[in-house]
């Protein structure tokens, strides 16, 4: 056979991929250095002989269909080695934690001397980035299988929790589908409103400050407020918003999350409220009652004020005009009580024709004040008969508790009542 390459080649033996110049019957013309090195085979074991000697197992009738097709059309095909390997297994010298220790070869087919039937194969490792591939592969499944999780995670979510999310103006930018149907609306319908258009008027307008000012401050709230359906129905909610900070730290977003309550609330007004007058009861009032006391013992400077109020002469306005109609004085001078007070100030019916205040942050004068007002207040109703309320007040001292102050509020009642009633006395 001519020898139509030099060896050694230049060229080829720098080469950093296998070259191997073959005609068409398989027989080496030219094996490179990267060959040598990587096959264990020398150019002087190869040139000469047949690939079939030394690589009985390679495909041969689709390399030599390749050959003739690159001869034929002069132009350079690619075999594909990467099916069962069906090229020369060269083996992977590297060190490597990878399953591969056969390379995975690119395979190009050129034409060298298309005269003498020569092609030039060039061989080129791709193990890395096959492997690279099939670690993306896998990557790329377990990914896929977590956003199914994920969106199954999130419909579950949706379909569930009653959920809104808004822009950090508090205007609405998403609604769960469960929060949909649960108040009545329809998709998107809520969509750049202000949050505030689903809360009802209970939920006073304090609340919302407190929620935002806690909110800006990058910190969650949780407290209870009252959603008006589509339908105007009232909920109470148990609420928690949390603020959502961007990778940048920067504010973006506020989800909301609700949780029904309303039945909670309605045993909890039951249990709290009078049903006549609808003030809070007893019960209720010693608990704010205790409270107040407990404040008072952290804290210096100001007081409060305790009021017990009675009716004077109830029980003539009962015998004459029936228990009926004294009810309705009740639930009347309980409305003007309740229009008459500060916001903060406590109002509770005590017992039967008793109602008690709690004034927080006054002295004695301005304790007197208050229940004149209140006593004006109830002097002037225009009711079907003529109502006075006597008052007796307590301030608070150092050292008190329940007791002594209800003890003196009595005191100072029987006092006002001694001292011929529609009066406010102090102790
Ligand atoms: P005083 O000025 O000394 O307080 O006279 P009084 O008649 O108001 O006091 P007394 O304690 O003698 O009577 C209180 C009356 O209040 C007796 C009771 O029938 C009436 N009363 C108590 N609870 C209710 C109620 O829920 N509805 C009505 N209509 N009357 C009530
Ligand atoms: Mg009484
Ligand atoms: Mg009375």
């Amino acid at each position: 056979m001519t020898k139509l390459v030099d060896y050694p080649n230049i060229l080829l033996d720098a080469l950093e991929h296998g070259v191997m110049i073959v005609d068409e019957e398989f027989n080496v013309v030219y094996w490179n250095q990267w060959l040598e090195i990587n096959t264990a085979h020398s150019y002087a074991s190869m040139v000469g002989k047949s690939l079939l000697t030394f690589y009985p197992d390679i495909d041969y009738r689709t390399l030599q269909r390749k050959i003739r097709t690159t001869l034929r059309l002069n132009s350079p095909t690619f075999y594909d080695a990467s099916l069962n390997n069906r090229f020369i297994p060269i083996p992977r010298n590297k060190i490597t934690s990878s399953v591969l220790n056969t390379m995975q070869l690119q395979v190009t087919i050129s034409p060298y001397v298309v005269e003498q039937r020569m092609v030039m194969i060039a061989v080129y490792d791709i193990s890395d980035l096959h492997e690279l591939k099939l670690k993306l592969q896998q990557q790329m499944k377990k990914i896929a299988q977590l956003n199914v999780e994920l969106q199954h995670d999130k419909q579950i979510i949706d379909d569930n929790l009653l959920i809104v999310k808004t822009d950090g103006d508090f205007h609405i930018i998403e609604v769960s589908k469960a929060f949909n149907a649960f108040f009545g609306f329809k998709e998107n319908e809520l969509i750049g409103w202000p949050l505030q258009i689903i809360y009802s008027d209970k939920t006073p307008l304090s609340e919302y400050t407190h929620m935002k000012k806690t909110l800006q401050d990058l910190e969650r709230w949780s407290g209870e407020i009252e959603i008006l359906s589509k339908q105007s129905k009232a909920l109470w909610m148990d609420a928690v918003v949390t603020p959502w900070i961007d990778h940048l730290g920067i504010l973006s977003s506020y989800t909301a999350i609700y949780h029904d309550i309303t039945d909670k609330k309605r045993l909890e007004l039951l249990a709290t409220t009078d049903p006549l007058t609808k003030l809070y009861n007893r019960y209720r009032f010693d608990e704010i009652f205790d409270i107040t006391l407990m404040r008072e013992h952290w804290k210096t400077g100001d007081s409060f004020a305790l009021v017990i109020a009675d009716i004077d002469h109830f029980k003539q306005i009962n015998d004459a005009y029936g228990h009926q109609r004294g009810d309705e004085v009740l639930v009347c001078i309980a409305e003007v009580l309740r229009h008459t007070l500060r916001e903060g100030d406590t109002l509770a019916r005590w017992g039967g024709e008793e109602f008690i205040f709690l004034l927080p942050h006054v002295d004695a004068r301005r304790a007197i004040l208050v229940a004149e007002k209140l006593r004006v207040a109830v002097e002037q109703l225009n009711l079907f008969v003529n109502v006075q309320l006597s008052f007796g007040v307590s301030l608070f001292v150092a050292g008190d508790t329940q007791e002594t102050l209800l003890n003196r509020a009595d005191t100072a009642l029987y006092k006002a009542k001694e001292n011929g009633r529609n009066k406010v006395e102090l102790l």
